[in-house]
Parts: C-alpha cells; sequence; structure tokens
C-alpha cells in the first residue's frame, strides 16, 4: 500500500483510467473534474429517454486493447456489442460492403470476393513503380507481421518521419485504396495523410489486426470511462464533478497540490493532468518548466475536429444493416480534405455515420432511434461558419443519398461543433483526438508522461500512448500506472 496523495485533474479515458489503477495499486487518489458529468469527450448523456454519446464513437480493439485490460486489472465488467456486420463500408459511390468485428467470419468471403471484383482492392501499378510498390508492399507485410507477433513497437521508430501519403503512394496508385486509406487516416488520426505519421498509423492497423474486436460498448461510449471511476470509488477514490483546476501548486520544482477555482488548496504528492500539454503548463505556470520543454510543446498541433448532427428518430433505422459506416467520397485521393485548411466544402464528403441503437438497443427509447453523421473540421474555433456549411453537406448527403427514410422521423436535429467539444476539454481549439499524431511528434517524438516538474505527469491522447483516440488515452494512463507502479515497488 503506498498512502501518497494523488490528485488527477480530468476525467477523460486517460484521467479515469489512471486515477482507478492508482486507487487499486493503494494510492490515496482524488479526481477533479471541471464539468456537471463525467468521462471527457467520451461521455454520453441521457436525453429525453435516448443515451447520446457527447462524441460520435466506435472502438477499433474493442474488448482486446487497453479498455478490457484496464477493466481486468480493475474487476470491474464492461460489456461489449460486437455486431455482424459492424461497419458498412460505402466506397466511393461503387455501393456499400458490410465488415465484421472480426476478419474471420464467414460475411468476410463475400465481401473480399465483392471488393476485389469490384478493383477496390485491387492494385494497378505502373511499371516505374513496380520496385517502390513490391518493396514497400514487402515493408508494410512486415511491420505489420512484427507487430502483430512480438508487439515491438520500437521496429516502428524507423517510419516516425515517414508520412501516410508518402508511403501508401509508393504502394499503389489504385485510386479506391488510396482514397480508403487517406479515409482511415482521417477517422483515425483525425488528421490529413501527409500530415499523419506511418509509423502510427501501422501501430493502429496491426493492433486492430491483432485485436479483432472494432465494438462499441453496452451501455454508450461513456460506460468506458464510468467503468473504470466505478472501479476507482470502489478501490476507495474521490471523484468531483464541477471542480475546475485553477492551477497546480509547485515550489522548488515539485508540485504541492492544486487550487481549485472556487479558491480550495488540495494537497498532494502527485498531480496527473488530463487537460493536455498546453494547458497544463498554464496551470503549473509556464516559468516552473524549462524553457526548451515550453519551446516543444508550443511547436505541437493538435488534431483536426469531427463534428457532427445527431438527429433523434420516431422510430428504429431499417436501411442501415451496421452500428456504423464510413463513406469514402468520390474525390482525388490527394484533395478529399483540402477543405480543412483551405476552407470552404468539399463536392462530395467523407463521412461517419453511427446509429448506436443498433449495437445497443437499449439506449433508446423503445421503437425509436438516434442516427448521427459526423464530418471532419477544422479545429479552429473561429470557424463556425464552415463547421454549420460543412454539417448543412453532412445532412444533404444523408438524407437525400444515404437514408431518405429518416427525413420523415425526425423529432429533432443537434449539431454539435468546434465549440462545443472545447466547452468539454477546456483547450482553446475544438479538435477531437488531442494531440496530432502526425510527422514529427509520435512515438519517440511524443511527449512522455513524466514533466520537468517532480511529481507532475501527464495522462491522456497527449502524452504516451499510441492508437486511436480513447485507446491511445487509455494506452497512456496504462503506461503512467506502469511507471508510478513501478517506482512504488522499486
Ligand atoms: C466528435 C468526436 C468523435 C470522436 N470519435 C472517436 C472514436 O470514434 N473513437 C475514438 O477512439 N476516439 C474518438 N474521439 C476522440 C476521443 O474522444 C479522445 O481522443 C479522448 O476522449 C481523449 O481522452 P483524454 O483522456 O485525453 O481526455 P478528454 O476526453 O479530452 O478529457 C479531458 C477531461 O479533462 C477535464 N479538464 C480539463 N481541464 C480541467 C481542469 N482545469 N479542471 C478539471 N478538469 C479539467 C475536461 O473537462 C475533460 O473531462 C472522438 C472525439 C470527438 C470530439
Amino acid at each position: 500500500m503506498d498512502s501518497r496523495k494523488v490528485v488527477v485533474i480530468g476525467s477523460g479515458p486517460g484521467g479515469s483510467g489512471v486515477a482507478a489503477l492508482l486507487a487499486h495499486a493503494g494510492y490515496s487518489v482524488t479526481l477533479l473534474e471541471k464539468n456537471g458529468f463525467l468521462g471527457g469527450k467520451c461521455s454520453s448523456l441521457e436525453e429525453a429517454g435516448y443515451v447520446v454519446d457527447t462524441g460520435i464513437h466506435m472502438f477499433g480493439r474493442g474488448p482486446a486493447g487497453p479498455f478490457g485490460l484496464i477493466a481486468s486489472i480493475l474487476g470491474e465488467r464492461l460489456d461489449w456489442c460486437l455486431n455482424n456486420p459492424m461497419i458498412d463500408l460505402h466506397l466511393s459511390n461503387l455501393g456499400v460492403i458490410h465488415l465484421t468485428h472480426t476478419l474471420f467470419n464467414p460475411l468476410g468471403f463475400p465481401t473480399m470476393a465483392k471488393a476485389l471484383f469490384k478493383g477496390w482492392i485491387k492494385p494497378k501499378t505502373s511499371e516505374s513503380k513496380r520496385t517502390a510498390r513490391r518493396n514497400n508492399a514487402e515493408r508494410e507485410r512486415k511491420v505489420l507481421g512484427h507487430l502483430n507477433h512480438q508487439k515491438n513497437v520500437a521496429y516502428l521508430s524507423e517510419y516516425e518521419d515517414m508520412s501516410v501519403k508518402d508511403f501508401y503512394t509508393s504502394i499503389t496508385e489504385n485510386e479506391h485504396f488510396l482514397r480508403f486509406i487517406h479515409s482511415l487516416a482521417m477517422i483515425t488520426m483525425v488528421i490529413p495523410w501527409d500530415r499523419a505519421s506511418v509509423a502510427d498509423f501501422l501501430y493502429i492497423r496491426a493492433s486492430n489486426l491483432h485485436a479483432n474486436h472494432f465494438g462499441y460498448p453496452k451501455g454508450g461510449a461513456g460506460a468506458i470511462p464510468a467503468t473504470f471511476l466505478r472501479g476507482l470509488k470502489r478501490y476507495g477514490g474521490t471523484i468531483r464533478t464541477e471542480t475546475e483546476v485553477a492551477s497546480i501548486e509547485v515550489r522548488n520544482g515539485r508540485v504541492t497540490g492544486v487550487t481549485t477555482a472556487e479558491g480550495e488548496f488540495i494537497p498532494a504528492d502527485i498531480v496527473i493532468s488530463n487537460a493536455g500539454i498546453h494547458r497544463t503548463l498554464d496551470l503549473a505556470g509556464r516559468a516552473n518548466f524549462p524553457g526548451e520543454y515550453i519551446q516543444r510543446a508550443d511547436g505541437l498541433n493538435l488534431s483536426d475536429a469531427f463534428i457532427a448532427t445527431k438527429y433523434f428518430l420516431d422510430r428504429r433505422i431499417t436501411s442501415m444493416e451496421a452500428p456504423c459506416m464510413f463513406y469514402v467520397p468520390d474525390m482525388d485521393s490527394s484533395h478529399m480534405f483540402d477543405y480543412l485548411t483551405n476552407g470552404g466544402v468539399p463536392k462530395d464528403p467523407y463521412l461517419f455515420i453511427t446509429v448506436p441503437g443498433i449495437a445497443d438497443a437499449h439506449l433508446m427509447p423503445l421503437g425509436k432511434d438516434l442516427f448521427m453523421v459526423g464530418i471532419p473540421a477544422p479545429n479552429d474555433l473561429a470557424k463556425v461558419d464552415q463547421c454549420n456549411k460543412l454539417l448543412d453537406l453532412a445532412e444533404d448527403v444523408a438524407e437525400n443519398k444515404l437514408f431518405p427514410e429518416i427525413r420523415g422521423a425526425v423529432i429533432k436535429k443537434q449539431r454539435s461543433i468546434v465549440t462545443q467539444t472545447s466547452l468539454l476539454t477546456g483547450r482553446a481549439t475544438g479538435e477531437c483526438i488531442g494531440l496530432a499524431q502526425e510527422v514529427g511528434q509520435t512515438g519517440t517524438k511524443k511527449p512522455r508522461c513524466e514533466t520537468p516538474v517532480h511529481g507532475l505527469y501527464l495522462v491522456g491522447s497527449d502524452a504516451g500512448g499510441r492508437g486511436i483516440g480513447t485507446e491511445c488515452a487509455a494506452e497512456s494512463a496504462l503506461h503512467l500506472y506502469r511507471i508510478l507502479t513501478y517506482h512504488m515497488n522499486s
């Protein structure tokens, strides 16, 4: 048992995960959350009998990733919905193929046959690219195999400085496949492929293939932090909502506690911040960090945003089979997301659509459904106009092209844009993931959980982990737990 006092700032998957793990290890843990509810960007709120995710979520590794590991360490139960089909892939106006939550499902064979037949995954290369393609395809196979069998992430460092675009355009010229890869980089890392680091992308692909359990938790996205926080309480931790930390107190290079917005001082030997690296520097006082650290942190970019329209429907959706759909636009693979930097709206949008009631019918009132359509957007809070135009387009495609059945069934439409995300996190932007997993800031170049201030640590998607959004944050929690319990035991 360790009686050291830990304060955790924030209850996202990273904060709630590490708080519960440390309480389980015997630390005295207090978690402070500024919002009136728990879970950060991965929370679910009840509204007129509908359980509504604050974001628009699906989970790459389901029970077989870091969530399952944390729940099992805590001895808490977290159930998953693993549907077949789990994903409808609508590719470039060629139609829909159904993907299962696991590759090794009989439904997968007709899917692959259909994709091959339509040329979606058939590589088409010119003579000049043939050698590079062979070499890089071989490299991809090796990396994926290596990660799958040996889980050796150190192997990835040689790919950190290569973008997803450079890697995959050297493998194939097949536009359908490249569009799919660019969309996959966007949905998993929420940045365009020329920024995205292929090291993290390969890690995501390999870990998802290995886990083979793409899924959605019973009870909604918020069930994940709720499970961790149930564990935190069971191991004697304290949770306080509507408690914003206004400053992290530092004396002689080490933390002494935090002061809340109400002026209450809470002493602590260890402070763990889930508020993001930039906000943490402000809370702890920039003067307490070496200039080099500040300069590096200030140069780090955040991911782009995901915004959504949520349709509350008076009946069940019947024309969608899986709980989510990736709609890949009919556009040049290199220019699909130019609008994120150039402004405006694309000719055809990339959409992520979820109907959580297909996964877990208990989330909706009997006979009703929630239909969510999401689209990538810039994270800048000044771009509200562009966000609204993007959602006009997303709604138009959803209502008039993909799912006309929703038109007569809408009780209420609710838009959630960058300003709402920023309110959820307390950050100055509406970014989706947290720190961008881009070239120059992943793997060995990603901020560590440890900071130069003694006793102050970072947790969440900004530090230490790899993987998709919530799973990256949960990996960070596991990583920090290992660091702190290693010190405790040694
Ligand atoms: C629209 C949308 C869709 C997404 N889709 C997916 C998806 O499909 N799959 C996926 O894996 N990920 C998805 N994500 C990303 C994922 O939700 C985030 O990457 C993840 O939640 C980050 O977790 P975190 O632990 O870093 O902290 P966050 O979830 O960002 O939580 C941080 C917490 O800290 C609290 N906090 C901040 N400052 C203070 C303070 N001063 N005092 C007290 N509390 C404070 C905040 O209130 C918040 O609760 C999506 C995000 C959005 C917005």
